[in-house]
């Protein structure tokens, strides 16, 4: 499920996505943004879809507010070390559960590398809804630009091209006419298309 947000495609709207209105949350995932590896563990959150109280719960209680170890752990996730019901087991719980990391830290990992660190976001996105544009996963005439504020879309278009895209991108692909009209209406909602 793609979840529409505003604002301008970047880290901020992710955390915003992510963090669900959580003040516990927002803290833990602003300790997670100082990590090398924070974006990263941001955008596994999010393909877990662990949010809001539930994200906050794998930081205070499985992790004992340790950022760096509930990265780690995500990550294990990823190298399918630990499986996604054991991750959502010790986080749904009253009190979330610890993780016993050095046994963690001992098993065969099924994935050799955390793809996301290769590739910014796109694994995440791999299933489109049917009948759902393959590039930004909302339903569009295929003529018509793809929605800018798709996460989807931002995300494959960061891994693509190494930057964030605007809505010229979005309707590159679009004739001359389509994008007049376009631009003329995005320009009616104060957006300016270059
Ligand atoms: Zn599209």
């Amino acid at each position: 499920m793609i979840t529409m947000i505003t604002g301008r495609g970047n880290g901020k709207s992710l955390i915003i996505e992510v963090a669900q209105g959580n003040p516990g949350c927002l803290q833990f995932l602003m300790e997670l943004y100082k990590l090398p590896n924070g974006i990263e563990t941001i955008l596994r959150l999010w393909k877990y879809g662990i949010k809001g109280s539930r994200a906050y719960q794998l930081w205070n209680d499985c992790c004992g507010r340790n950022a760096a170890l509930a990265a780690e752990i995500l990550e294990a996730t990823d190298m399918e070390k630990l499986t996604e019901e054991e991750l959502f087991h010790n986080i749904d719980q009253p009190r979330g559960l610890k993780f016993d990391i050095e046994e963690i830290r001992q098993r065969e990992p099924i994935r050799k590398e955390g793809y996301l660190m290769k590739k910014h976001g796109m694994m995440i996105m791999g299933k489109v809804p049917k009948g759902a544009c393959p590039e930004c996963a909302m339903v569009h005439d295929p003529a018509m630009p793809h929605n800018q504020q798709s996460l989807a879309y931002q995300y494959r278009f960061y891994d693509q091209e190494g930057r964030w895209p605007t809505w010229a991108d979005a309707m590159a692909h679009c004739t001359e006419d389509v994008k007049e009209r376009w631009i003329a209406a995005l320009k009616e909602k104060g957006i300016e298309v270059k």
